[in-house]
């Protein structure tokens, strides 16, 4: 396999132009890698072999995908002077691409005012989304039983009391049961997750928003997985409903390390009124001399910054701008028609159960039993059995009243949760992989 080290060429090019730009500097050579120094670099390399193929269409497992060319080599390019998106004072130009590729994602939601920055990721992100959001109004924070799993934990941290509200078959918020609890609580802020990490599923925004009108609670919006599918034109009404509203929330988390072809540690957080700034003062005697410019410190709650985080996702966005009807847009296309194709095979199929359609693209299911004891266990023996043949799934614990509202009486319910398989369908190849994948399947149920 291939891994690309064509780039490294367009990598050299580039480093060189870089290196012109300190040309006026008394000579000074930089450090390089002597024999010893490549010595452990083959090394390396020989140990992350032990790896999955994460950059393979054949790996249709865990929310892992490849950072784009570009990103991966403008990361590295930026990695030579390694700036601080902190101040201004580390990082000039990264801060200022940052500040433009931030107003790039919050136009995706339709937002042309905002307060929002790069951050380490999803779960930072939220922290400082509920952290901004008790500030502004104190209470309880409300989210889905199949939100991240982090909210809770982050309301621990926040000291905020934290409750899950139930879920209905499709794995969304169950609104019904929202009310109850925001009639009978003092609730600060109510997250909707727009893509839950293990089912996909969205919760009923527009619907999350009218309540809102009506008990003054807080929206955030965790759309960490889920957020890019703003852009795409293939989705069910009622999640495309979902994503338009989500401009009205207050707060959003979108990961560009998720499904925005970023090296880890890129994570986003946006807030629609940019007043929250304020919220971030802090007199640091020795950070912000440069410049009377916003420096990002002050409106973050971490500190250091990889500067070169904002200098990938300025990069992509230069080469696939995230907007409707772009390549960038019809890449995540293809990732969702890959997740309905993916499902009618399993729906079609004697071998396997389906589970709800997908949302986006990631599709859970499970191999025929006659209880949630036996499902299981085939699901832990098809994920074996699939790596044997080099596809690479996930597993995933289903609770058994979301199973059970899609499996009925066929299946005796014999513990509280189901393993289920689970495949996010993340890459855009996995859309021509699709019929690879299936022969992988069939081959190993026999049929
Ligand atoms: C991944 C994810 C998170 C956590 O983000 P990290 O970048 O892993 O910290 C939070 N919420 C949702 C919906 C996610 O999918």
């Amino acid at each position: 396999m291939n891994l690309d080290a064509e780039s490294l060429a367009a990598l050299r090019d580039a480093l060189t132009h870089l290196s012109t730009g300190f040309d006026t500097l008394p000579n000074h050579d930089a450090d390089t890698l002597d024999d010893a120094g490549r010595g452990v670099l083959l090394r390396v390399a020989e140990r992350l072999t032990d790896n999955y193929p994460y950059h393979h269409p054949l790996y249709a497992g865990q929310m892992l995908k490849p950072p784009h060319p570009l990103a991966r080599t403008a990361y590295q390019l930026a990695m030579w002077l390694n700036p601080n998106n902190h101040a201004l004072d580390g990082g000039r130009a990264s801060s200022a691409m940052e500040k433009e590729a931030v107003a790039e994602l919050a136009g995706m939601f339709g937002w042309t005012e905002h307060l929002g920055h790069l951050c380490g990721g999803g779960t930072m992100a939220n922290l400082e989304a509920l952290w901004v959001s008790d500030q502004r109004r104190r209470g309880m924070v409300l989210a889905s039983s199949q939100a991240h799993y982090t909210h809770g934990r982050i309301s621990g941290v926040l000291g905020l009391e934290f409750a899950a509200v139930p879920v209905d078959p499709s794995g969304a918020m169950d609104l019904a049961a929202l009310e109850r609890l925001v009639a009978a609580h003092d609730v600060g802020t109510v997250v909707a997750t727009l893509g839950t990490t293990g089912l996909g599923a969205v919760d009923p925004l527009p619907e999350i928003l009218s309540l809102r009108d009506q008990y003054g609670f807080r929206v955030h919006v965790d759309a960490a997985y889920g957020g890019y599918f703003v852009l795409t034109d293939n989705l069910e009404e009622q999640t495309r409903a979902a994503f338009a509203s989500a401009g009205q929330a207050d707060s959003i988390v979108i990961d560009p390390h998720k499904h925005g072809l970023q090296p880890y540690g890129c994570g986003c957080v946006l807030f629609a009124d940019p007043d929250v700034g304020r919220l971030y003062q802090h007199d640091s005697p020795y950070t912000y001399f440069t410049s009377d410019d916003l420096h990002l410190g002050e409106i973050t709650l971490e500190c250091s910054r990889a500067g070169a985080s904002a200098v990938a996702l300025w990069a992509t966005h230069q080469l696939l701008p995230p907007a409707r009807g772009g390549k960038f847009a019809e890449s995540l296309e293809h990732c969702r028609s890959a997740a309905l194709r993916l499902h009618r095979y399993i729906e079609k199929s004697p071998d396997y159960l389906p589970l709800m359609p997908p949302a986006l693209d990631i599709v859970v299911w499970a191999p025929q039993g006659d209880s949630a004891s036996i499902i299981s266990s085939r699901s832990e023996a098809l994920f074996t059995a699939a790596a044997g043949r080099d596809l690479h799934l996930a597993l995933l614990s289903v609770p058994a009243d979301i199973a059970r509202a899609h499996w009925g009486d066929a299946v005796t319910y014999d513990a509280d949760t189901v393993v289920c398989l689970r495949s996010t369908l993340m890459k855009p190849e996995h859309d021509a992989w699709l019929p690879e994948i299936e022969k992988i399947l069939t081959a190993i149920s026999g049929h």
